[in-house]
């Protein structure tokens, strides 16, 4: 991978504003938003096999397979766009195994930050509540944060015990957050240029 691309990885529950600041994170540092959520969606509407095979899966809210999950990101990390801009991971890892293989398949190109998004449980709820995308019944919205305190918050521990994660409070304005955002990714670019 070029060796001035930036690799990050962005946790954040359902809700937390991921989506508004990956794209402001996209605009800064040209990166590219490597998104699974998005990826399986796409396949989900496009009909492809593969999308056949995530939609019931992710309309019941469950985790598609870490197989499959991470064979696509494999193949998308290949291109060439990434291999000359860099990436913000959004999405993925999602679980523990999922970042091993991350770290694996990144081998000497580490990754300069992974950043937590922190917004309370109570807050996202709200937030989801009022939002309602399509897959989101109430059902799925429970399950899918059950999910991420089950699979992916280990998964965010995963890397603090690797002193590799950077937790960012995702309360305020959008605006307030882009700045703590921006802080903490220039201050490791500092740090490992
Ligand atoms: P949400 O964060 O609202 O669950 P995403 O857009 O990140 O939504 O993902 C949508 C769905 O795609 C998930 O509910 C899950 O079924 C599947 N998915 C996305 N990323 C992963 C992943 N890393 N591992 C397993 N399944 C995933």
């Amino acid at each position: 991978m070029n060796s001035t691309a930036t690799r990050l990885v962005i946790f954040g529950r359902q809700g937390a504003g991921k989506g508004t600041q990956c794209d402001r994170i996209v605009e800064k540092y040209g990166v590219v938003h490597l998104s699974t959520g998005d990826m399986f969606r796409a396949a989900r509407d496009q009909g492809t096999e593969l999308g056949n095979k995530v939609a019931p899966i992710m309309a019941s809210g469950g985790l598609v397979s870490d197989e499959l999950t991470i064979a696509i990101v494999e193949e998308r990390l290949a291109s060439e766009d990434i291999q000359r801009s860099g990436f913000v991971l959004d999405g993925f890892p999602r679980t523990p195994t999922q970042a091993e293989a991350l770290l694996e398949m990144l081998g000497k190109d580490r990754l300069h930050a992974v950043i937590n998004l922190d917004v309370p449980l109570e807050e996202v709820t709200a937030r989801m509540k009022a939002r309602a995308r399509e897959d989101d019944t109430d059902d799925g919205i429970a399950k899918r944060l059950a999910l991420y305190e089950q699979e992916t918050v280990p998964t965010i521990e995963w890397f603090a015990d690797r002193d590799l994660l950077v937790t960012v409070d995702g309360l305020g304005t959008e605006d307030e957050v882009t700045e703590r955002l921006f802080e903490a990714i220039d201050g490791v670019l500092a740090a490992t240029s």
